[in-house]
C-alpha cells in the first residue's frame, strides 16, 4: 500500500471525530507530502532540525511539536511551530512563553503526562494539573489538555490502565484535546477517549528507509 491508501485507510477507520497527525519524524518528506495531498492537515515533528527542513518543502499544514523542549530551542520552536504537546515542566513553559510573547504569538500547548515506567519525559500525573494552572496564567500559551505516550511493549491491560490514568488527568485539567495513541495503540487510545492520534510507521511505513 502507499501512502495516500494508507491515510484513506486509517481515516477509514479512526473515527471522524479523531484528529490525525502524521508523525513525520526520520521519513522522507516525499512520503510526508504523499499523505498531505491526500488530505493530512496536520503533521507531528520531534526534531527542530529536522522539522525546518521538512516545513519548508511542504504545503500549509498544522504543525505540532512533540519532541523534548529544550529551553534554548524555545524561539525556534515557537517559529516553526502551531502547537507544543510536549510541555512536561515549568520552566520548559515559561521559555515557551516567553518566545510567544516577543513573536506576538499566542501559543496553544498540552501538557505532557508521563503514564509510563520507561518513558524519560513527562510531568507526573499528580502534578500535571498544578503545572496547567500555572501555565494557564501565562497571557501568551493557551492550555488545550494533554499528550502522553503509552507504554511501548506493554500488555493491552497495562496499556488500557495507563490510559485512563491519562483520560482521568485531561478531565481534571480541562480543554478540548487529549492526544493519545500511536501506531500500536491507537485503537485502546480511542477507545480510553483520545481525541488526537499521532501515528508515524503505520502511515508513512518504517523510518529511516
Ligand atoms: C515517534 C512518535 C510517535 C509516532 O510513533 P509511531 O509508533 O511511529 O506511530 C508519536 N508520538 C510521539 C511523541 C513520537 O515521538
Amino acid at each position: 500500500m502507499n501512502v495516500a491508501a494508507r491515510y484513506a485507510a486509517l481515516r477509514a477507520e479512526i473515527p471522524e471525530s479523531v484528529t490525525i497527525v502524521g508523525v513525520a519524524k526520520g521519513q522522507p518528506v516525499a512520503r510526508v507530502r504523499e499523505a498531505v495531498s491526500a488530505g493530512l492537515g496536520e503533521i507531528g515533528e520531534n526534531y527542530v532540525q529536522e522539522a525546518r527542513a521538512a516545513f519548508a518543502a511542504l504545503p500549509p499544514v498544522r504543525r505540532h511539536f512533540i519532541g523534548h523542549v529544550q529551553r534554548n530551542k524555545a524561539r525556534a520552536i515557537v517559529e516553526l511551530f502551531d502547537v507544543v504537546q510536549s510541555v512536561d515542566r515549568l520552566e520548559a513553559g515559561l521559555a515557551l512563553a516567553e518566545a510567544a510573547r516577543r513573536t506576538g504569538k499566542l501559543l496553544p500547548v498540552l501538557v505532557q503526562l508521563n503514564i509510563s515506567p520507561g518513558e524519560r519525559f513527562g510531568c507526573r500525573p499528580e502534578e500535571a494539573e498544578r503545572l496547567a494552572e500555572r501555565l494557564r496564567s501565562e497571557a501568551s500559551l493557551r492550555v488545550e489538555g494533554v499528550m502522553a505516550i503509552g507504554p511501548p511493549s506493554a500488555s493491552r491491560g497495562e496499556i488500557e490502565a495507563a490510559f485512563e490514568i491519562a483520560a482521568k488527568t485531561f478531565a481534571r485539567i480541562g480543554g478540548s484535546t487529549l492526544s493519545l495513541g500511536m501506531s500500536g495503540d491507537w485503537r485502546e487510545a480511542v477507545r480510553a477517549g483520545s481525541t488526537m492520534v499521532r501515528i508515524g510507521t503505520m502511515l508513512f511505513g518504517e523510518r529511516g528507509q
